[in-house]
């Protein structure tokens, strides 16, 4: 792996942490569940980021993430609520 590689991959590896530690954030202020029905269907049509119940992007297993209101995507295909 090139320098360049290693530190793309650091910065993702950063990244999804960052993103973990502010989704944990949020959650505590509004721990509020909702029906996650509506996000995974949107989760499942987006390509190539959804595999197997796991966003690529931030690494979270959605049936759990799209289950807590505070959470949002990313890519802002769906936000948070409440
Ligand atoms: S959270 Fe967003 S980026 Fe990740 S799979 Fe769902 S829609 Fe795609």
């Amino acid at each position: 792996m090139t320098k360049v590689e290693q530190t793309r991959a650091r910065i993702a590896k950063y990244s999804k942490t960052q993103e973990f530690i502010d989704t944990v954030k949020a959650v505590a202020k509004n721990p509020k569940l909702i029906d996650p029905s509506q996000r995974l269907e949107i989760c499942k049509k987006c390509k190539p980021h959804y595999s197997n119940g796991v966003c690529k992007l931030c690494g979270c297993f959605m049936h759990i993430k799209a289950r807590l209101a505070a959470s949002k995507c990313r890519l802002n295909k769906w936000t948070s609520v409440g």
